[in-house]
């Protein structure tokens, strides 16, 4: 998954280094993207189940999955051979390079979508602040530290804050769809608060939410979907999702995998259906 503002400038790099990965960018030429063979077009990936109707209204708990349970560890290469002692020196936790960019990639794809979204509707968005934290730099909101292994917006801040190492971890488990999903679904949240939406419940809260992702990730304008980022996202959604027999009223559910799919790939149809 890119950012097609990024992505620009990445196709320059890649190509002078002969290849990347398949994308194919034609930002900075106006003409139309070639997705024909590196492209997964969302829409045509529609769910069919539909969510239930919850009424009970609670604040954001973040992203979901924050105890790590639902979430599929990262796999550790149990047997290093041939590193020097000298290598141990390396912060295991040191987020990758390539990482960095991604969460660059997604903060600029949403931002970026919404820049554009909200002139249609007669709105200027306002780009919020998003910030990594971690045992070592806590993020706070109301004054209550954070839990770790999450992304949550904070509106008395209007801000965003991620775990860093829980993303990276994530990233490396699941891939580069996750980064680009929580992201959006965070801004997202922004998103709500600067236009005021109504909503009637925690889950309904969070699955407005995943719609309003759908509507960047889906929009081949602002991202570029690239072959396995759908099963990354279906996967990523299914981490964070409550688990089973979660009961819709709990103050900190988010929608089980179908209702989340379902909302994100509603608004990867029609952004408007978010906002209704
Ligand atoms: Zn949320």
């Amino acid at each position: 998954m890119r950012g097609r503002t990024f992505c620009a400038l990445l196709l320059c790099l890649a190509l002078a280094i002969g290849g990347c990965g398949g994308v194919e960018n034609t930002a900075s030429t106006g003409a139309a993207p070639d997705v024909s063979e590196t492209s997964v077009p969302l829409s045509s990936a529609l769910p069919t189940s539909e969510p239930s109707e919850p009424a009970e209204e609670t604040e954001d708990t973040g992203i979901g999955g924050a105890d790590g349970e639902d979430v599929d560890p990262v796999e550790e290469d149990t047997a290093p051979v041939d590193v020097p002692a000298d290598d141990e020196d390396v912060p295991a936790e040191t987020p990758s390079e390539d990482f960095e960019t991604d969460v660059e990639g997604a903060i600029d794809a949403a931002t970026a979508y919404w820049d554009y979204y909200f002139p249609t509707i007669g709105f200027t968005f306002e780009e919020p602040p998003i910030s990594p934290y971690g045992p070592g730099d806590p993020a706070y909101c109301d004054g209550t530290e954070m839990a770790l292994n999450n992304a949550f917006h904070c509106p008395s801040e209007e801000a965003i804050f991620y775990d860093e190492n829980w993303m990276s971890e994530q990233y490396d488990a699941i891939g580069d769809a996750f980064v680009y999903m929580v992201i959006a679904h965070e801004v997202g949240h922004n998103v709500q608060y600067q236009l005021d939406l109504p909503y009637p419940s925690s889950i309904a809260y969070e699955l407005q939410a995943d719609c309003l992702a759908g509507a960047v990730l889906g929009n081949p304008d602002f991202v570029l979907i690239e072959e396995g980022d759908l099963e990354e996202l279906m996967e990523g959604l299914a981490a964070v999702a409550d688990a089973p027999g979660t009961p819709w009223y709990a103050s900190d559910a988010h929608g089980t995998a179908d209702q989340r799919s379902t909302a994100f790939f509603s608004g990867v149809e029609d952004a408007s259906t978010c906002l209704s």
